[in-house]
């Protein structure tokens, strides 16, 4: 993977696009300064990379748009440490910036080809200590949980349950909700074990969350 002084310098512009927009998080936006996007698109979409934008990246799946990115990631208020459940791995870019902010992530997908691709490809890159599971993400990941942060990066038409009970006290959970037309971002806070903060943000669309898994 080759990162020149033309991506460094595309990056830039797109940190500046993004405060622009309002992200004002310094730790979300040194991250996304730091990660060669580009790598997480085929080669032939390069110069797509560093586009506020979603792009395909196979499979009929999308790599998030980096507002959408730092959206997501800073209602998690991620800190150093964190243990993380991200549902939804596509590419690895959101997963990718959560690991540059220190969080220790764990995360599933449920379709296989992309699964392999993005495992090798994270490895690759150096970010080993990424966990990566091919699994039904509605479902959680038990056999690690409670989690401090889970976030779902698909569009849930409820909010599995499984993922609430796999959540800290005192945890968040940030998921868009909604039907295919639309999703409004939800963020839970587990305040006690039967007891759930809500809060609903802006509009989204996401691709949608799948049962079961695509092998
Ligand atoms: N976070 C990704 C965006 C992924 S798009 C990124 O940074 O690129 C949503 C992803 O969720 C797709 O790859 C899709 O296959 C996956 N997905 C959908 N339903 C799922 C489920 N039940 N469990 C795990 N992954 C799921």
């Amino acid at each position: 993977m080759v990162d020149n002084y033309r991506h460094k310098g595309l990056r830039k512009k797109l940190v500046e696009t993004l405060r622009n927009k309002g992200v004002k998080n310094a730790r979300i936006l040194t991250a996304i300064g730091k990660i060669p996007r580009h790598a997480f698109l085929d080669r032939a979409f390069e110069d797509w990379a560093y586009q506020d934008a979603a792009f395909p990246i196979g499979n009929e799946q999308t790599i998030s748009q980096p507002y959408t990115v730092a959206y997501q990631t800073d209602l998690l208020e991620i800190q150093p440490k964190d243990k993380i459940l991200e549902i939804g791995t596509g590419s690895g870019y959101q997963a990718a910036v959560l690991a540059e902010m220190g969080a220790k992530v764990y995360t599933i997908e449920r379709q296989k080809t992309l699964f392999d691709k993005t495992n090798k490809l994270l490895q690759e890159m150096g970010y080993g200590q990424i966990r990566m599971f091919l699994k039904d993400g509605m479902e959680g990941l038990e056999r690690f949980a409670p989690y401090d942060k889970i976030l779902v990066t698909a569009a849930a038409k409820t909010i599995p349950k499984a993922l609430k009970d796999q959540l800290a006290i005192g945890g968040l959970l940030v998921i868009p909700v909604g039907d295919q037309e639309g999703q409004v971002m939800y963020r839970l806070t587990r305040i006690d074990v039967a007891k759930f903060k809500t809060e609903k943000f802006d509009y989204f669309r996401f691709v949608p969350l799948l049962k079961g898994i695509n092998p």
